[in-house]
């Protein structure tokens, strides 16, 4: 599914040491290149071909990698991912492109329990947090199936945090801030 364009980006991308300033990595178009993709992806598959997603590269102060703002009646939604991801709390190590499609897959799940969300009233604690933990199961479900082949095998070059923990090995993007 991906064309030979995206292909090369993401070459491109884990050939260069990652760019990253006060504990933050920075991303860049390309990044947000193959979010879109990822998200479309995702929307398809989750069958959520009726939302009127733009998307938004932009910086938020929330912390997170991205999020997504919906409207039910007007089934539009508005996807944002963040330019500077903060990964100093981060208690895992990741990997860039991985947790571009995990964070992407995120977003989609958002829309996919939307109509759940607006019943309970979406400022109810209680129910964000159940939405989350069905988000993470459906995660699991999708980084551990072998029915969901992940869209890139991603190396490791991308991962962070950067050289501290050579000897660690990847643990999947399941656990990112995407909110
Ligand atoms: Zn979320």
């Amino acid at each position: 599914m991906l064309t030979d364009d995206l292909r090369r980006t993401i070459s491109e991308i884990e050939a260069e040491p990652r760019k990253e300033e006060n504990g933050k990595v920075i991303l860049d178009e390309r990044h947000f290149k193959l979010f879109k993709v990822f998200c479309c992806k995702w929307q398809k598959t989750l069958g959520l071909n009726h939302w009127n997603i733009v998307y938004s590269f932009d910086k938020t102060d929330s912390g997170v990698f991205a999020c997504c703002r919906f409207n039910q009646e007007s089934m539009k939604a508005v996807i944002v991912l963040e330019q500077e991801w903060d990964v100093v709390d981060l208690k895992i190590e990741l990997n860039t492109l991985q947790q571009l499609e995990g964070s992407a897959f995120h977003e989609m799940c958002e829309l996919l329990l939307a109509p759940l969300t607006l019943i309970a009233n979406a400022r109810d604690n209680e129910v964000v947090h159940e939405t989350h933990c069905i988000i993470n199961r459906l995660d699991s479900f999708r980084t551990n199936s072998s029915l969901w082949e992940p869209t890139v095998m991603y190396t490791k070059n991308s991962a962070f945090p950067p050289s501290d923990n050579p000897h660690k090995e990847s643990s999947g993007g399941t656990n990112g801030k995407a909110n």
